[in-house]
């Protein structure tokens, strides 16, 4: 994969502007912060409302996770040695363990439809 020039970052090739001189090996991103190209020009942008939008779609993919281990330690830290509470709400603990992978397993679908959704259009032109 390439590298720009300017930002030093490695991107696919559909990541970068087309040109000769100054416009060569330039990634999007710093060919519209440099003025280059305008965004318009540039179908593979993600713009920053694109990009927030895809960051808060990867924060709910993975949230149950946060929660889950966030539960676990509060759970041994505070419940662990409180009876009879301890014993239910690891129980209750349990079941949830059980049944994040399964929900994350059918949620990933929906994931990946947004994350499509919130994916720039961009063909290839012809010789790159
Ligand atoms: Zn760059």
């Amino acid at each position: 994969m390439p590298t720009c020039r300017h930002c030093y970052g490695v991107y696919k090739r559909d990541q970068f502007i087309h040109g000769n001189g100054p416009r060569a090996q330039v990634c999007v991103r710093c060919g519209v912060e440099k003025g280059l190209v305008s965004e318009e020009e540039v179908a593979s942008f993600y713009t920053p409302s694109v990009a927030n939008a895809r960051f808060s779609a990867l924060a709910r993919r993975w949230s149950p996770l946060m929660w889950l281990s966030i539960i676990w330690v509060s759970w041994i830290v505070f419940l662990k040695d409180v009876k009879p509470w301890g014993l239910y709400t690891l129980i209750v603990l349990g079941l949830f363990t059980l049944i994040v992978p399964v929900y994350m397993l059918l949620v990933s679908s929906k994931h990946m439809a947004a994350m499509a959704r919130l994916t720039p259009d961009y063909e290839r032109p012809k010789g790159h």
